[in-house]
């Protein structure tokens, strides 16, 4: 890796300095480990999420050079700084490069409107990049207690298969997929329960708040974490969230490519449910990327929206609406949110905005977006557009996440636009199991 560092400028300098890195709890407790014990680890013993204990800022060279080290580059002088000494220099290329396996590109919408197009991996959704990164780093990871390496997530839908797709054949790892039965989409369900081998699909009857509280369980359980080796997957890993990271600096540049980033600042539209993906934007900003405000863009599970509104954060039931990875009525992530910003409420509402949107107004923007542009989009990329529009102020750039593809999403966009041409996946070839809402059957699954 020697000829990787000597081109650059000051940057590398900060970048590769030895400042330990070390993960702590989002609940303040005495935890403080390597990046590969909270990969392992998913969760703190205290029930907290992990977040790096300090953020590297980067001088403003690297922003100025960014057209010149290609993609895998920036994101191995980005990403090397958390990762620490859990991975040498040539295992994290090795994951990188395997998980920047395809392109993210940035294509105009619309005067001053951008996507950014997070969907051309192997399940058509933003959470292969994370997928991939996390089962890469596990398999360096080797498990010295002998227990197998269970990894267990809940999905609203893209989770599961993007988990299910990085996971697939990784020797010593099995796959336990929780999803919420009726609640997601073919094309989601054929992702997930197609694979076989390592994966166990397992449609629960409840919803997908009810699937996330049954993993919550199960990693509260000792006497379960005593017999194996319980890892999640979910956007709560930090393998997951801390790659998501690079979409931002990725739209950065190639917004700067195409002369569009100016002093009147840019604006980032998430299309959000746990608020993930936002939460690697608002650590991407504090590593010093020129990114004037985000925008929390929601469907009618409003409970980030209200929170911004009012200061209040009042979890409440997922209701199910058409863009269903969005289905969230209890975003884990917020917990982060909060830490990263020292449960600062006037600055985390003067660095993000929300807005919730309908279904029916979900409809409406993606025929519109066709008629006007010719430019399709998925529930979730249109409520992300819905956002950016309602928050963007004259001359300002926006950018909005195209997080799924809109094949994936045929049956919805087919009800508004006619001669869309879509594939119907076979769901005959699918296995699953399933078990009610219930601890109890899954640990049995499990051990
Ligand atoms: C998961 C997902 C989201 C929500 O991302 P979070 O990080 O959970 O906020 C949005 N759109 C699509 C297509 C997704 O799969």
């Amino acid at each position: 890796m020697q000829t990787r560092n000597n081109n650059e400028s000051g940057s590398e300098t900060i970048l590769t300095k030895n400042i330990k890195m070390y993960y702590i709890s989002t609940r303040p407790n005495e935890e403080r480990i390597s990046f590969r014990e909270a990969v392992l680890n998913g969760l703190s013993t205290n029930g907290g999420l992990y977040l790096p204990a300090n953020i590297p800022l980067l001088p403003s060279s690297f922003f100025k050079d960014i057209e010149k080290p290609d993609d895998k580059e920036i994101a191995f002088r980005l990403l090397k700084p958390f990762v620490g000494d859990s991975l040498n220099d040539e295992q994290l290329m090795g994951i990188i490069s395997r998980t920047l396996s395809f392109p993210i590109p940035v294509v105009k919408v619309e005067k001053r409107i951008y996507s950014l197009e997070l969907f051309h991996g192997p399940t058509q959704a933003f959470k292969d990049v994370g997928a991939m990164f996390m089962s890469g780093c596990l398999s360096h990871f080797e498990d010295d207690s002998g227990k197998k390496t269970v990894v267990l997530v809940a999905t609203s839908g893209d989770t599961g298969s993007a988990v299910a797709h990085g996971f697939y054949r990784m020797p010593g790892i099995s796959v336990k997929i929780l999803f919420p039965k009726g609640k997601i989409s073919p094309y989601q369900e054929y992702q997930i329960c197609s694979l076989g081998e390592n994966i166990e699909a397992i449609e629960v009857n409840g919803n997908f708040d009810d699937c996330q509280t049954l993993v919550k369980m199960a990693f509260e359980d000792k006497k379960l974490q005593e017999k194996v080796r319980l890892s999640s997957a979910n956007s709560i890993n930090i393998a997951r969230l801390l790659p998501q990271m690079l979409y931002y600096f990725f739209a950065y540049k190639q917004l700067k490519a195409l002369g569009e980033i100016s002093d009147r600042g840019t604006v980032v539209s998430v299309p959000s449910g746990n608020l993930g993906n936002l939460t690697a934007g608002l650590i991407a900003k504090k590593m010093g990327l020129p990114i004037k405000r985000f925008v929390a863009s929601n469907n009618s599970n409003d409970t980030f929206t209200k929170y911004i509104e009012t200061g209040k954060y009042s979890p409440k039931a997922s209701v199910q609406t058409y863009s269903n990875a969005m289905d969230v009525g209890a975003p884990s992530n917020i917990e982060r949110i909060h830490h990263i910003y020292k449960r600062d409420n006037a600055a985390i509402s003067s660095e993000i905005s929300a807005y919730s949107f309908s279904d029916e107004e979900t409809l409406t923007e993606i025929a519109s977006c066709y008629s006007k542009n010719k430019h399709l989009l998925d529930p979730h990329s249109a409520i992300g557009k819905l956002g950016l529009q309602k928050a963007l102020k004259e001359n300002e750039t926006g950018i909005f996440l195209a997080t799924a593809s809109p094949k994936k999403f045929s049956e919805v966009i087919s009800m508004v636009i006619q001669d869309s041409e879509f594939e119907n996946p076979d769901l005959s070839a699918c296995t699953k199991t399933a078990m009610d809402n219930d601890i109890k059957q899954l640990i049995d699954k499990i051990a």
